[in-house]
């Protein structure tokens, strides 16, 4: 008797796991949209005064843009290391994260709980040159004033954050499979195909608009390419079409699109129901 009552609860478990977690999630979803409907002012005048990604949306994008980037805040343990915090910060770094995956189902780079502020470059482990920042298994790691300069765009094709953003992404996809956007998983194999000869080329010594840092590993080549999508689309399109086209697809966003149309009308290739009401 007591082993068909566990065997009876064992499957009522494996059959209920998937509607119920979906049931708790929403539940929480719509808690959370109370609470952001308080901070979404700030929020706004605090990521429109640095994200320009962010002031290319359309009213209803910046309202999905703001939520999913105050979820992301709210998640994670921010640490401030010899650098003043403020309350800019976490929601900036937030907004970065969000900007890459804006295009994605999944955007919360789950495993990563902990992200460590440093005021400016920065010595780590047995290596001679300076970071702007990196992601290992204890978190994410950016430089403060490294991180200003990406995002208000004072070097060019250079923004720290998308870049170890990157690294995060494919971290939680491939390393850790504790975020698993099945769009970005599958969708990379054909962006390899594109990208790994160009890396290869790279490897031999030709160089392109990726510059020299993009040959040191494939993991570098991928968070260099991030940073010239957004940063350079432009010529991106130009040097490396099929890596740009690459680079539309998994993510399935067009920062060039996103330009040429000024207007809002920003290119997400998400779900029609997603830009009907508020959602993450
Ligand atoms: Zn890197």
């Amino acid at each position: 008797m007591e082993f068909i009552i566990i065997v009876a609860l064992v499957t009522a478990v494996l059959i209920l796991h998937r509607p119920l977690s979906a049931l708790f999630n929403k539940l929480y979803i719509s808690r959370q949209q109370h609470k952001f409907i308080e901070c979404e002012t700030f929020y706004h005048s605090v990521v429109s005064k640095y994200i320009r990604f962010y002031n290319r949306l359309g009213l209803e994008e910046q309202r999905r843009f703001l939520f999913r980037t105050f979820l992301f805040r709210k998640s994670r343990r921010f640490h401030y290391i010899e650098v003043k915090e403020s309350a800019e910060m976490p929601i900036l770094i937030s907004a970065v994260a969000i900007q890459l995956t804006f295009g994605l189902d999944k955007y919360m780079l789950n495993y990563f709980n902990d992200i460590y502020v440093l005021k400016d470059d920065y010595h780590y482990g047995f290596y001679s040159r300076p970071f702007m920042g990196h992601v290992d298994q204890s978190g994410i790691y950016l430089s403060w004033d490294n991180f200003i300069k990406g995002i208000t765009g004072q070097t060019p094709n250079c923004n720290v954050g998308l870049h170890e953003m990157g690294h995060a992404l494919a971290y939680v996809t491939f390393i850790t499979e504790t975020e698993e956007d099945k769009h970005f998983k599958k969708e990379f194999k054909n962006f390899s195909k594109v990208a790994r000869p160009i890396f290869t080329s790279m490897q031999g010594g030709n160089r392109n608009l990726l510059g020299e840092y993009a040959a040191v590993n494939y993991h570098e080549f991928w968070a260099v390419s991030v940073e010239t999508f957004f940063e350079n689309p432009v010529c991106m399109q130009h040097d490396l079409p099929e890596l740009y086209q690459a680079m539309i697809s998994l993510l399935r966003q067009d920062p060039l699109q996103m330009r040429n149309n000024n207007i809002g009308k920003a290119v997400f290739m998400v779900k029609a129901k997603e830009s009907v009401k508020l959602k993450a």
